[in-house]
């Protein structure tokens, strides 16, 4: 993106920055769907909870109930296919078209089916039972992604019952195995085997997104354009051994706790990109004092030495601001009285998107600096570039939140983990994470004991995701 272009995107996130300046203006009630459709999102969420979807279990039975309540909210049949691959019968996907009058390419929106574990000791309530306690909602996948689903479900229906037809049409893929130890990934699978079915310009996926508040105030919705490309790597040292009477100077631990130790002290240099340099940006209002002006300055083309350091200091901006690399597992060694012959270490990287995983691997054979230790690749990259800044995604999501929540930030964002727009930008379809349901960032229960969302923001996600599925539909 040319610098002119992200200072157009930028210029409605100042206008909030400024909105957001006069901090005591209380947040008003936000415009709400209708009952019907309220009373439809609370149904398909407990139905959706109460379909056990984790791996064990798979998606089949969550793809064949989201087909069923869509053709009972009005779609046709041919239009919402459940797709299932032969060799995971378990691992089912629906695809749902929303047809449109014909101007221009679809937009596809994804959204996982499955969820991770939960084990009923560990919780208050039965995770695999909707219950309404206090104003929240308890149980798994309510954040992570079931609640969600639900918004895109429901605004369908609504979509539908209304007669709205879109300029383009508006795809949905609900998909399986998209949670770390899943065997079929839905979405690699739609694209390698139905690409025409999910072909799109652009793809929204609400997993990528974030909504957050601190303390009760709603703060910003974020749009991911991107995430951080894991790659890990394997460090072997070897040595002959022997009797541990007799040691040695090869001594393959002391040469490896060397090596790591190096590692640890080396930090990669800062390298911004459109995302992260948006994001300081519009997230330095949010801050205060020297937080702020260190965000500002690295926002800019030249960043202050100082600003970089301090930022570097705290783990949630450091993140954004550079590759890491990290130890995460080592052995080595046979036996109590045996000089150890071998020792392995695995160093997982998160690499800024748009560098290269192989520049970082030589960077890493000169930091541990021992060419007796051998480097090679645990885990390939995956990789998968930025997706541009659209005018057209900002405008519309600035819209809509504008519509909903007035004051609160657009805050372009790159994830430093990963999600299934992984694989979207990867075959080449820019993919945004945007999420209206606004979740503690003081408390996030996302694959944790207790997951829940308040029954108002589950609400107000119902008609976010409208909003913007028409806003985007023209
Ligand atoms: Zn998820």
């Amino acid at each position: 993106m040319s610098l002119q272009n992200l200072k157009a995107v930028l210029g409605g996130a100042l206008t909030l920055a400024m909105l957001l300046a006069s901090p005591a203006s209380s947040q008003t009630v936000a415009p709400a769907a209708p009952p019907a459709t309220e009373a439809l999102g609370r149904t398909v969420l407990k139905d959706l909870v109460e379909i056990d979807s984790t791996h064990a279990h798979g998606s089949t039975g969550a793809a064949k109930y989201v087909a069923a309540r869509l053709i009972a909210g009005g779609f046709s049949p041919e239009d919402v296919q459940v797709l299932i691959p032969a060799d995971h019968p378990t691992k089912g996907n629906v695809v749902v078209r929303l047809h449109g009058s014909g101007s221009g390419k679809p937009i596809l929106y994804i959204g996982h089916l499955d969820v991770v574990e939960a084990n009923r000791a560990d919780w208050t309530y039965d995770p695999f039972i909707l219950t309404e306690a206090d104003g929240w909602l308890y149980g798994r996948g309510t954040i992570d992604m079931k609640g969600q689903d639900t918004a895109m479900i429901a605004s369908l229906i609504r979509m539908k019952q209304e007669g709205y037809v879109p300029k383009r049409d508006i795809i949905v893929a609900f998909t399986a195995d998209e949670e770390a130890g899943g065997d079929a990934s839905g979405i690699d699978w739609l694209l390698k085997n139905h690409r025409p079915l999910i072909d799109a310009a652009f793809v929204i996926n609400p997993d990528g997104g974030e909504a957050g508040y601190k303390k009760g105030r709603k703060l910003y919705v974020a749009i991911q354009t991107s995430e951080k490309v894991f790659v890990t790597y394997q460090l072997e040292a070897t040595d002959k051994g022997g009797h541990s009477s007799r040691p040695t100077a090869a001594n393959p631990i002391y040469r490896m706790a060397r090596a790591l130790s190096r590692l640890s002290y080396y930090a990669f240099p800062a390298d911004l990109t459109s995302t992260t340099r948006a994001y300081f940006k519009a997230r330095a209002p949010l801050e205060s004092g020297q937080v702020r002006v260190d965000m500002l300055d690295v926002a800019g083309a030249s960043p202050f030495t100082d600003a970089v350091a301090r930022l570097s200091g705290q783990v949630e901006t450091n993140i954004m601001l550079r590759t890491t690399c990290v130890t995460t597992m080592i052995n080595g060694g046979q036996g109590e009285s045996a000089l150890p012959e071998r020792v392995r270490a695995v160093v997982q990287c998160r690499v800024i998107p748009g560098e290269d995983p192989a520049g970082i691997e030589a960077k890493l054979q000169a930091v541990i600096a021992d060419p007796s230790i051998k480097l090679s690749v645990y885990t390939p990259a995956q990789l998968s570039p930025e997706s541009p800044l659209s005018p057209e995604v900002v405008d519309a999501v600035t819209a809509v939140t504008k519509s909903m929540w007035p004051g609160v930030v657009i805050l372009p964002d790159m994830s430093a983990g990963a999600s299934d727009s992984a694989f979207t930008r990867a075959a080449g379809m820019p993919s945004y994470g945007v999420d209206g349901m606004f979740d503690d960032l003081d408390d996030g229960r996302a694959h944790g004991r207790d997951e829940r969302i308040s029954v108002e923001a589950f609400n107000e996600e119902l008609e976010f995701t409208y909003r913007l599925m028409r806003q985007l539909g023209g």
